[in-house]
């Protein structure tokens, strides 16, 4: 499987949003019982998915999409946040408040 997508995400940098292309490639084997789903562990070719009747494809799907983001995405070249502004010192505190998700 091979997904393709654009995201926008904050730059840990500068905090400016910043879109970046995904574009994660899986293998995975269906098997439709637990004892096949114990007999493929270890197998590093491909993740075995436990699918017995019809299968949710999307969960799968946004999970390899949300694991493929890059934990500090980072433009190739800007200033950190605030550097322009005078009298304010870059924090990494600031980098992590663009870390913060509002739930
Ligand atoms: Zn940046």
């Amino acid at each position: 499987m091979t997904l393709r997508a654009q995201v926008r995400v904050r730059c840990q940098r500068c905090l400016k949003p910043m879109a970046i292309e995904l574009a994660p490639q899986s293998a995975f084997e269906w098997v439709s019982t637990e004892a096949e789903l114990d007999a493929s562990d270890g197998d590093d070719q491909w993740d075995s998915v436990l699918a017995p009747d019809l299968f949710d494809l999307l969960p799968l799907l946004e999970d390899e999409l949300l694991l493929a983001v890059p934990y500090a995405a980072l433009h190739p070249s800007c200033n950190p946040a605030g550097a322009s502004e005078a009298g304010e010192k870059f924090s990494p505190f600031t980098a992590l408040a663009g870390l913060k998700v509002s739930k």
